[in-house]
């Protein structure tokens, strides 16, 4: 809890408080209707709570002083004022202990279970206490009639409710951040709402629509002002529909007008308690999500960038690992028995897997956050370099490759293509009956979605329930020592397309050979395709 400097001595602190107490409560019993100190909206109770919760109990002097004051000029005696400013007093002490208590003080709006809370404790509970003891007072003093005690303690009670609803976490959302730092389009949005108040404040008080008897018409901007502009815009509103509805009620127009003042006001005092605590509690779910969502993606920038950064320096020892093995194995042959010869032959072996998957890793993890931008490029070229690169593993399994043409122009990433290519020609070399020459087709075609590019194999094929989960990364089908991978080229191949805008598959049997395709569109999607994933 926020508490003054102890150089700053407390009582400018409580004379503020006693000030500003009393010139509400002056405001709140013009107000009042069943009797001349009980009134059904009592904003003095919020700013005494909001207090108390912002600068220390120690200030409770402030609310008792203000309240003796307000009253000992309104009706009553000496004796009467100082009940109801003890009750006024103990109200905004057990209040502010029940919230920092059970509701996390001044952070009680943050959460829409804290703001139950608060509601149930603040507004229902230690209301019932400046109620009770306030007019026990009265009618002990002879200033109320035991037969009215039940009428004038819920006017008081519900009065302290709405002040404690609606004004304590207006003064205590504004004074913990008073900053505000809107663009152009909040403030428009923030005058559109208050033109719609406008509009609603006319047609409620105008009379000459059925629609302006019931006063539904403010919902809409308290949801409003909870879901896009925040916890503090919410409470203004709320504020600002509390002030429009007195003001037209006193006028005598509007729906909250009743038989009696009194009746009116109580029906303010219990509509703008009721929607204020829903909005409310709206408003910090909204606020809950927008942090948790943020948190959330704090948390996975972080972890992205620390697997990059551990997969970076990982690569450094084992490459130095991998070259010394390779020169022990060449200066050093001769010397070694040929048991030592492949114990270091598995070592460099092992060691140069590993820099495969690390490398696989990489290229998979910078996929994820690259910053695409896709562009026109024939798939012609795109294959042709990629065939350049492969050209060692392609001579050497003696494969053939049938590229038929024509092959048409995609949208695509020219780095991510090649990658995705790359991937998909290596595994249809690789995936063959040992002995057997690998033979790969490709083509493409034009369809609705773009282009799709077939990569067709004469290799081992895959059986239909693997179809699928090929693609997630770490999905091998074999062991490493019939088919060396890292089971990450297919992610790759996922991931980009996706990232590209397209869609990716196969069609296989066991057997059979394999038809993998990539889709790839050739205009751009609406909304652009790149988007990060
Ligand atoms: P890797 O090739 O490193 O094992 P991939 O992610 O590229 O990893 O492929 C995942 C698995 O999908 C492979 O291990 C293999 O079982 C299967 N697979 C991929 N391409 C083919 C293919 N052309 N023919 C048969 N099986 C394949």
């Amino acid at each position: 809890m926020f508490e003054p400097p102890h150089s700053i001595r407390n009582w400018p602190f409580i004379i503020l408080l006693a000030l500003l107490y009393f010139i509400a409560a002056k405001l709140g019993l013009m107000l009042a209707g069943i009797h001349p100190s009980a009134t059904a909206v009592w904003p003095p109770s919020g700013i005494a709570l909001a207090a108390l919760l912002l600068f220390g109990y120690r200030l409770w002097p402030g609310i008792f002083v203000g309240a003796f004051l307000a009253n000992i000029t309104t009706a009553g005696t000496a004796a009467t004022s100082l009940g109801i400013a003890t009750g006024n007093s103990l109200e905004a002490l057990v209040g502010a202990y029940l919230v920092n208590r059970f509701c996390n003080g001044v952070q009680a709006f943050d959460r829409a279970q804290d703001v139950f809370k608060f509601t149930f404790l603040a507004a229902v509970v230690s209301t019932a206490v400046s109620a009770t003891l306030g007019i026990t007072s009265l009618a002990l003093g002879g200033y109320a009639g035991w037969s009215d005690y039940g009428a004038v303690w819920l006017t008081w009670w519900i009065g302290d409710a709405a002040g404690v609803l609606i004004i304590a976490p207006l003064l205590i959302l504004w004074s913990r951040n008073p900053r505000i730092r809107w663009d152009r389009w909040k403030i428009l949005e923030a005058l559109l709402l208050l033109f719609y108040l406008y509009v609603a404040d006319r047609i409620l008080s105008g009379g000459w629509s059925p629609i302006g008897r019931l006063p539904f018409l403010y919902l809409p901007i308290l949801v409003w002002a909870a879901f896009r502009l925040g916890q503090r815009e919410t409470a203004t509103v709320a504020l600002l529909i509390a002030g429009s509805a007195i003001w037209r009620t006193l006028q005598g127009v509007g729906p909250f007008v009743q038989g009696t003042e009194n009746e009116s006001f109580l029906l303010i005092g219990a509509y703008m308690s009721t929607v204020t605590v829903t909005a409310m509690a709206l408003a910090a779910g909204v606020s809950e999500r927008r942090r948790v969502e943020e948190q959330l993606r704090r948390h996975a920038a972080e972890l992205e960038f620390f697997s990059y950064a551990l997969a970076h320096d990982l690569r450094s020892p084992i490459v130095s690992i991998e070259g010394l093995g390779q020169i022990v194995m060449t200066d050093y042959a001769e010397r070694l028995d040929p048991a030592a010869q492949g114990h270091l032959r598995r070592i460099i072996g092992h060691a140069e897997q590993m820099d495969a998957l690390i490398k696989d890793l990489l290229a998979y993890s910078k996929l994820s956050r690259a910053d695409l931008r896709p562009q026109r490029m024939s798939l012609k070229s795109a294959l042709s370099q990629v065939l350049g690169q492969l050209a060692g593993q392609i001579s050497q399994s003696r494969s053939q490759i049938y590229v038929e043409e024509p092959l048409p122009e995609v949208l695509a990433d020219p780095v991510v293509l090649s990658q995705i290519i790359s991937n998909l020609l290596t595994n249809a070399i690789k995936f063959v009956e040992p002995g057997v020459s690998p033979k790969v087709r490709v083509w493409a075609e034009k369809n609705k979605q773009g282009v799709r590019l077939w990569v067709h194999d004469n290799g081992i094929g895959i059986a239909p329930e693997h179809k699928e989960r090929i693609f997630q990364i770490f999905e091998r089908l074999y062991g490493d020592d019939n088919y060396p991978g890292t089971g990450i080229g297919l992610a790759i191949v996922d991931k980009g397309v996706e990232r590209l805008g397209g869609r990716s598959g196969v069609e296989s049997e066991p057997g059979k050979g394999s038809r993998f395709w990539i889709e790839l569109p050739i205009e751009p999607a609406i909304g652009g395709l790149a988007r990060k994933a």
